[in-house]
């Protein structure tokens, strides 16, 4: 494992920019931004842009003035996996060196009814345009000990199966985009929400036949609605109101069991400040967040979801 105090390594948050930040997208950054810096990490904002059609126009540049009203700096420069297809391409050439791809023109329709994909393109070696292409997975079985949840164990011909790494229309999976990402900059901790757990071997399967260095990873809870559904655009969940940054702040490092004492209080003052200068509450968050550094652990978050 890199050590903590390698000049590279650093912790980050991967929004999709498919609307705005909402109270749950906040949670994940804070989580992620406050577990790097206590471990003096840099903390990098990257932009999972693959998914083209999902992507919304204005909400790259939403996220971005977002984590900013909120004290959440980031370091270096945005990446975007937009920019990145070749060095995908380049890591999808390593894989099929090692015969570990396939191409597969399995349909959904094909695969209904199989918990895990059942091997039917196996042996299709040579590319075809439309196909998926899939990575193979045999006997290997995945051990990590997540930060917050303890150790896991998940035998990946069980869970997923042969899983896809370049979809039918072209897009690189979210798999592998990740995997080659956070090993590429040096990610040493994933903090993100346990929604993302069940992916995580797969990353790292990914990672060890590339040759890069896994995270550590923790699966933080999620804001939950009254129903129990995770706190997404799909859900309804609303934008942040970036009027009300401190308060906003204050809710989720409550949550991450964090929010310094007296912060409702000074949030009230703070937020009515904020319909006058951006400035002055931009300013306030980066001293709860400072505050919040010092009592920062991820013993004290939260251990169920939680009702936004
Ligand atoms: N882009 C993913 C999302 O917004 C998160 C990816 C990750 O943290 O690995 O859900």
């Amino acid at each position: 494992m890199r050590g903590t105090g390698d000049a590279c390594a650093a912790g980050r948050f991967a929004p999709s920019p498919t609307g705005p930040l909402h109270l749950g997208s906040l949670l994940a950054a804070a989580a992620s931004y406050l577990d790097a810096r206590s471990h003096g990490l840099a903390w990098r904002v990257r932009l999972d842009d693959l998914d083209q059609p999902r992507n919304q126009p204005g909400a790259e540049q939403a996220i971005l003035v977002a984590l900013e009203r909120h004290g959440l700096h980031w370091d270096g420069a945005v990446s975007r996996q937009s920019e990145r297809g070749e060095r995908y391409s380049a890591a999808l050439s390593d894989l099929d060196e090692l015969g570990l791809l396939f191409y597969c023109r399995c349909s959904r329709k094909d695969l209904t009814g199989h918990a895990v994909y059942p091997g039917t393109c196996r042996h299709r070696r040579h590319s075809a345009d439309d196909s998926a292409v899939r990575i193979r997975v045999d006997e290997e079985v995945i051990e990590f000990e997540d930060l917050l949840l303890g150790p896991q164990r998940d035998a990946l011909a069980q869970s997923s199966g042969d899983f896809v790494v370049r979809r039918r229309d072209g897009i690189v999976a979210y798999q592998l985009a990740t995997a080659v990402d956070d090993g590429d900059a040096a990610i040493t901790r994933v903090i993100r929400g346990r929604d993302l757990l069940e992916n995580t071997p797969r990353q790292i399967f990914l990672m060890q036949h590339l040759g890069l260095e896994a995270p550590l990873y923790g699966h933080i809870p999620l804001l939950v609605n009254p129903m129990g559904q995770k706190l997404s655009k799909q859900t309804g969940a609303q934008p942040l109101d970036l009027e009300r940054p401190a308060e906003n702040l204050t809710r989720v490092l409550r949550v991450l069991g964090c929010a310094p004492l007296g912060a409702d209080s000074a949030v009230a003052t703070a937020d009515r400040a904020g319909l006058r200068s951006a400035t002055a509450t931009r300013k306030h968050c980066e001293a709860l967040l400072t505050e919040a550094l010092e009592s920062w652990s991820p013993d004290h978050i939260a251990r169920n979801d939680t009702i936004a």
